[in-house]
C-alpha cells in the first residue's frame, strides 16, 4: 500500500510540474488547469484510502462545504477582483498552517512525531517554520486584500523606526524558535505566533498599491512554503512537494513581475513605491491640464483604421472593466477582412493581475498568435499606421522613460506614441492606476475617443461595418 501511494503521489507531483509548464503560455494554459485538477483528484483520493486515515466522514463534509462556498466565489467574482481573491485565499493556507501546526504540538502522538514533552527536534523546527510562516502569510494576506478591496488606504503607510522595528521582531522570531526547539515551551510557541502575526501586518502596511501584485505573489509563494512545512510535519511528501512547487513557482512570478515594474524586490518590502503618487492604488486623479486635445468619433476612428495597413492594439485596465475583449476581436475581424494587418501589443503589468489581458483575449478567442508580448512588439510602433490604445494609460506612459522623479520611472513601457497616429479610448482624462497624467494625451498624434470601451468598440465595428 505505501508503495502504492508513493508511486500515486509521484504521479500527482508530475501532474502538477505539467500543469505550472501548461500555464506559462496562453495556449497550453487550459491543458495545464486539466492537468493540475486530474493531479488534485488523484493527490485526494491516493490519501483518503491510506490506512492512517479513517475520519472521512469529516474530511469528505471539508471538501463540500469549501467546494460549495469556492464553486459560488469563482461563479460571481468579477475578473478585476481576482488579486483580492488569491490575497483571501492566501490567508486561508496560512491560519491552516498555523492550526496544524498547534494542532501537532497540543497531540504529537496523533502525528506520529513523539510524545508530548519528547517531540522529535526535526518535528519542533517543521511546525516552528510552518506555523512562523503560516502566520506571516495569514495576517500579510489579509493587509493585502484590504488594500487591494478598498477596506482600508492603498497609500504606503510608514512610520519612523518601522524598518528597525521589523528587522528586531524578525531576530527576536530567530531566537525564540531555537529555543523553542530546545525546550518545546507552548508559551513559547504561542509567543512566536503573534509575533509573526503583527510582522504579516507591519510588512505588508508600508507597501503602496501599484506594488500590491508583487506583495500577492510573494505571499502566494509564503504560503507554499508554509505548506511545504507542515507537509514535514504530516509526514506527507505530496504536501512537501506541492507546497515547495508553489513556494518557488510565487517567488519566481515576484521576480518576473519586479523585472516588468523596473523594481528589486528589496525595494518593493521596503521601499514603500506609490507614496509619491498621489493615487497609487485606484481611482485616477482628474488632469488639472487645460492644453488642447483632439478628440474624435467613432465613426473618425473607423475610417483612421480601415485606411491604414497595421494597426497594434493596447488593451489595458479599462478593457478589463468594460468587458470589451468581445466586441474588439470584431473589431480586428472587420478591419482583417479589409486586408489591414492587425495584433495585440501586451504589457506585462496591464490590467490588475499578471496574464489579465492574455485570460481576456483568450476568452473572446482572439488568435495566439496575433498575440505578442512587449520585447518583441515595442520596436514595430515605428512602422505602425494608428496604435489603438483601450482602457490603457501607465503602460503606455512616457513620462516611465523620460522623468525620474514619477513612480512609474523606470518602468519598460510600450512605444505607443511613435506610430502614426494614437488612438486612446477612455472615459475622461482621468490618470490611471499609478495617478499620473500621460502626455502622450497632448500629443499631436494622438486623437480621443471618450467613451466606455465597450460602447465605443461596438460603435467602431457598426462603422466598420456600414
Ligand atoms: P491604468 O493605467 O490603470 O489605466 C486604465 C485606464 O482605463 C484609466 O486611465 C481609465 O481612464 C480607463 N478606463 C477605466 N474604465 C474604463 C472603461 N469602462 N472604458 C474605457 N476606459 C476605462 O491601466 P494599465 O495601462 O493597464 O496599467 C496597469 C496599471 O496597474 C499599472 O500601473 C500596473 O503597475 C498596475 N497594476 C498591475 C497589476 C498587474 O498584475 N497587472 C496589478 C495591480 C496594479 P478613465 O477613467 O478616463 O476612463
Amino acid at each position: 500500500m505505501n508503495d502504492l501511494s508513493a508511486l500515486l503521489y509521484l504521479v500527482a507531483s508530475v501532474l502538477f510540474i505539467l500543469a505550472l509548464k501548461g500555464l506559462s503560455s496562453p495556449e497550453t494554459a487550459r491543458r495545464g488547469n486539466i492537468y493540475g485538477i486530474v493531479g488534485m483528484v488523484l493527490a485526494i483520493i491516493t490519501t483518503l484510502v491510506m490506512p492512517s486515515i479513517n475520519s472521512h466522514g469529516m474530511i469528505l463534509l471539508g471538501i463540500m462545504i469549501g467546494g460549495i462556498i469556492g464553486t459560488g466565489i469563482a461563479q460571481k467574482i468579477a475578473m478585476t477582483a481576482m488579486p483580492q481573491l488569491v490575497a483571501g485565499f492566501h490567508s486561508l493556507v496560512g491560519l491552516a498552517a498555523v492550526l496544524i501546526a498547534s494542532a501537532a504540538l497540543w497531540s504529537p502522538e496523533s502525528y506520529g512525531i513523539g510524545n508530548s514533552g519528547s517531540i522529535h527536534v526535526g518535528s519542533l523546527v517543521e511546525m516552528s517554520l510552518g506555523a512562523v510562516i503560516g502566520a506571516i502569510t495569514f495576517t500579510g494576506s489579509i493587509i493585502a486584500f484590504a488594500k487591494l478591496q478598498g477596506l482600508i488606504s492603498g497609500k504606503p503607510l510608514r512610520f519612523s523606526g518601522q524598518n528597525m522595528l521589523n528587522a528586531l521582531l524578525g531576530l527576536s522570531l530567530l531566537l525564540f524558535l531555537i529555543l523553542f526547539c530546545f525546550s518545546e515551551a507552548k508559551i513559547i510557541f504561542i509567543l512566536m505566533v503573534f509575533i509573526a502575526l503583527a510582522l504579516g501586518v507591519l510588512l505588508i502596511v508600508p507597501i503602496g498599491g501599484a506594488d500590491m501584485p508583487v506583495v500577492v505573489s510573494m505571499l502566494n509563494s509564503y504560503s507554499g512554503w508554509a505548506a511545504s512545512g507542515i507537509g514535514f510535519t504530516l509526514g506527507n511528501p505530496l504536501l512537501i512537494i506541492t507546497g515547495a512547487l508553489v513556494g518557488a513557482s510565487g517567488a519566481i512570478l515576484s521576480y518576473i513581475m519586479c523585472k516588468a515594474m523596473n523594481r528589486s524586490i528589496i525595494n518593493v518590502i521596503f521601499g514603500g513605491f506609490g507614496s509619491n503618487s498621489g493615487a497609487a492604488g485606484g481611482a485616477g486623479a482628474a488632469s488639472a491640464d487645460d492644453r488642447p486635445i483632439k478628440s474624435g468619433s467613432a465613426e473618425d476612428a473607423a475610417f483612421l483604421l480601415k485606411n491604414s495597413s497595421s494597426v497594434i492594439i493596447v488593451p489595458g485596465y479599462g478593457m478589463a472593466v468594460a468587458q470589451a475583449q468581445h466586441a474588439l476581436r470584431e473589431m480586428a475581424e472587420e478591419l482583417e477582412r479589409e486586408g489591414v494587418k492587425v495584433r495585440y501589443a501586451i504589457h506585462p503589468v496591464a490590467g490588475r493581475m499578471p496574464g489579465h489581458m492574455n485570460v481576456l483575449l483568450a476568452e473572446a478567442n482572439v488568435p495566439y498568435d496575433s498575440v505578442v508580448e512587449l520585447e518583441e512588439i515595442n520596436n514595430d510602433f515605428l512602422t505602425t499606421d494608428v496604435a489603438f490604445v483601450i482602457g490603457a494609460n501607465d503602460v503606455t506612459n512616457p513620462a516611465a522613460k523620460s522623468n525620474p522623479s514619477s513612480p512609474i520611472y523606470g518602468m519598460p513601457v510600450l512605444d505607443v506614441g511613435a506610430a502614426k497616429t494614437v488612438i486612446f479610448i477612455k472615459r475622461g482624462m482621468a490618470a490611471g492606476y499609478a495617478g499620473i497624467e500621460n502626455e502622450l494625451f497632448y500629443q499631436d498624434n494622438t486623437m480621443m475617443l471618450f467613451g466606455d470601451a465597450k460602447k465605443v468598440t461596438e460603435a467602431l465595428v457598426k462603422s466598420l461595418k456600414g
